[in-house]
């Protein structure tokens, strides 16, 4: 059984205090990778975009205090150089943005880099394929690359997107990527539906999970609603090393 992986942190960095404390956080937990994202695709200019490059030492430090490595997300190839990221994340906004994850896949390549592609929030499994298909033909191999299942639209329930379980083996069974992983965070956009959608991810068989921790929600400057606080996170470790026999 490969390992299982567990993306823990805030929705954005905010401040070096916020991060250093979700990263010890996490970490206690047993999580294996923080969320260290300093641009945030947003979806109104006016809304906060992210602390840019004045996080990278913090996030470098929370890296070097806790043994955690680091996914963040990347929305200009200019920055590849500068964020030496351990995971590239390339959001659902950017999954059928061509040029990025050609650029993403030739760096990823040549720096033996790990990309955590997330899929485009109506992708059909065509497109996912083509995605990931950018990714190899720019010389990436395939057991670089994980893929993230983070919900689809529309969404019947009222939720921020509809948790599509289908595509977890599908994209297994179609061994084009090493991970398929599952976003519980986004894919509710709601707090008391996280722990549930995690749950069910790794039943279907999910390699992994991406989940959103704040020790603040309430005043977090994204996606309060749908983090855990430390302690649920915590809860949803404990169930998911006893579902799995995982030493995390
Ligand atoms: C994220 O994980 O930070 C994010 C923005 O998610 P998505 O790209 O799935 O919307
Ligand atoms: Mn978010």
């Amino acid at each position: 059984m490969k390992d299982t992986i567990v993306i823990a942190g805030p929705c954005a960095v905010e401040s070096e205090e916020q991060i250093i404390t979700l990263a010890h956080a996490v970490k206690k937990s047993g999580a294996t990778h923080l969320r260290a994202m300093l641009f945030k695709p947003r979806t109104t200019p006016d809304s906060f975009q992210g602390v840019g490059h004045e996080g990278l030492d913090w996030i470098k430090r929370a890296r070097e205090e806790t043994g955690l490595s680091l996914v963040t997300e990347i929305l200009d190839p200019a920055n590849l150089e500068s964020f030496e990221s351990d995971v590239i994340q390339i959001g659902s906004r950017n999954m059928q943005n061509y040029t990025l994850l050609s650029q993403v896949g030739d760096y990823a390549a040549k720096n033996d880099k790990t990309v955590l592609l997330k899929r485009g929030m109506s992708a059909t499994l065509d497109e996912i394929k083509g995605a990931v298909g950018y990714l190899t033909t720019s010389g990436m191999d395939k057991t670089n690359i994980w893929f993230c299942e983070r919900g689809v639209r529309p969404s019947y329930s009222g939720c921020r997107n509809t948790l599509d379980l289908n595509i977890v083996p599908m994209i297994q069974d179609l061994d084009i990527v090493d991970r398929v992983i599952v976003d519980p965070s986004h894919a509710s956009g709601r707090r008391e539906l996280v722990i549930p959608l995690a749950k069910a991810g790794i039943a279907v068989g999910a390699d992994g999970l991406e989940v959103e921790v704040h020790h603040q929600p309430e005043t977090a400057l994204c996606d309060g609603p749908q983090a855990l606080p430390p302690y649920q996170f915590d809860k949803m470790m404990d169930w998911v090393r006893a579902y799995k026999g995982a030493g995390l």
